[in-house]
């Protein structure tokens, strides 16, 4: 029988991958519906504007890639402020700059050259090379040790590392910190990538832009009993899903695991609270991993001070319960064997694109999320 569909696409999310898509879609003259069972459209973007300061309600999200492509497009929506992400590691009352590079290094152990700062770091690893002596590393401690020896691992890494999954360094697998780069220059840019910034007017503008023109409902979940594939299907010729897949396919497999974050945000009576947009704490006497105060992010120079209050948020890193959000996949056996059963499922799926970060159950940053989606139109 030949159904008269009111669109060409249901899209599931409204985060950058279906925003994207929408986009993308319109433009290709197709009819699509966003919805979004949160309250608001954006997905992990959306910012909450409190005191004239966008606050990133889902955590902070710093745009940054080498793909030039992507760039060009978000700035062709939305031009793109110059915020660079230099935090600062803040370790019993001292201040470190983050990634390790020579500045790091000289407010370590007063070196003043490249020369001094990679002999001390040699001496520093000698310990655990010794205690290994050709074995691999068993475990993250002896992993992070080895790249950059004790006194960086006990000040910058441990604590911080042990906060954020909830257990022992010595009991995590070596595989998390694959990589621990030490710059020998003076230079506190975290990122590599040639494009950083954050859009001008915040990612609801960018996300606002995406959505132009496109029908969009909130509050309105897939799943709830007015809605669900078929009747899906009945208004949609494709659904684009961008919510966890194992919800999809009713926990059939059994429940992914996930890490999250919970945030402590409050308003301060002061134009400039710590200096910079990110403060890592770095031990356990504090119980939380970042502070963020958020007007760093799209004020520089005078305009930190022409808003008069500022909001920083907490960052507590938590075992994910049912109800909190899903922010960070497990890459362990068990999930990871259950998740490709689930992707399985999805690769046979005809009428459904599954897309983004929940429906792969893979961590992706912003750019590869909207490159992933401007490939259904090339
Ligand atoms: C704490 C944190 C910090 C991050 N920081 C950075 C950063 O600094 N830089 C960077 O590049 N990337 C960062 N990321 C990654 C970034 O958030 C993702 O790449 C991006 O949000 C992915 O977009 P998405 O559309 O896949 O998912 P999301 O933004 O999560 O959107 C999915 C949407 O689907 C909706 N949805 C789910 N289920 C349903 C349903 N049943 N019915 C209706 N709607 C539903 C959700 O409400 C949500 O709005 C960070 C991620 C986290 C978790």
């Amino acid at each position: 029988m030949y159904m008269q569909h009111t669109y060409d696409y249901l899209i599931v999310g409204s985060g950058l991958f279906g925003a994207t898509f929408a986009y993308k879609a319109k433009q290709a003259g197709k009819k699509c519906l966003v919805i979004d069972k949160r309250p608001h459209l954006g997905g992990n973007v959306y910012c909450e504007n409190i005191e004239g300061i966008n606050v990133h309600k889902y955590g902070a999200h710093i745009f940054h890639t080498a793909n030039k492509k992507v760039w060009d497009f978000v700035n062709s929506l939305v031009p793109f402020n110059r915020y660079t992400n230099c935090p600062v590691a803040n370790y019993k009352g001292k201040l470190y700059n983050l990634p390790f590079n020579m500045n790091t290094f000289h407010q370590l152990w007063g070196v003043l050259t490249p020369e001094e700062a990679q002999d001390k770091i040699a001496q520093e690893q000698s310990k655990i090379r010794e205690q290994l002596s050709g074995k691999e590393p068993q475990n993250l401690e002896e992993q992070a040790l080895m790249l950059v020896g004790e006194d960086i691992y006990n000040k910058l890494i441990k604590d911080y590392t042990e906060k954020q999954w909830g257990r022992p360094c010595n009991c995590l697998p070596a595989f998390i910190i694959k990589r621990l780069p030490l710059r020998f220059v003076f230079d506190n840019n975290y990122f590599n990538d040639p494009y950083q910034g954050i859009p001008i007017g915040g990612y609801n503008a960018l996300i606002n832009k995406l959505l132009e023109g496109v029908e969009t409902r909130t509050d309105c979940d897939f799943f709830s009993s007015d809605w669900g594939l078929k009747k899906a299907l009945s208004i949609a010729k494709k659904i684009v899903y961008t919510g966890p897949i194992d919800q999809f396919y009713d926990y059939r497999f059994g429940h992914l695991d996930w890490r999250t974050v919970s945030f402590k945000t409050r308003i301060e009576q002061t134009p400039n609270y710590q200096g910079n947009a990110v403060v890592n704490y770095t031990s356990h006497d504090v119980p939380y991993t970042r502070v963020i105060e958020h007007k760093h992010f799209e004020m520089f120079g005078q305009a930190v001070y022409d808003c008069p209050k500022t909001v920083v948020s907490e960052e507590y890193s938590t075992e994910y319960k049912e109800g909190m959000e899903p922010f960070y996949p497990i890459n362990d056996e068990r999930n990871n064997t259950m998740a490709e059963q689930y992707r399985a499922l999805a690769m046979q799926e005809k009428d459904v694109i599954f897309g983004g970060r929940l429906a792969q159950y893979r961590y992706f940053d912003m750019a590869p999320v909207i490159e992933m989606a401007l490939q259904y139109f090339e």
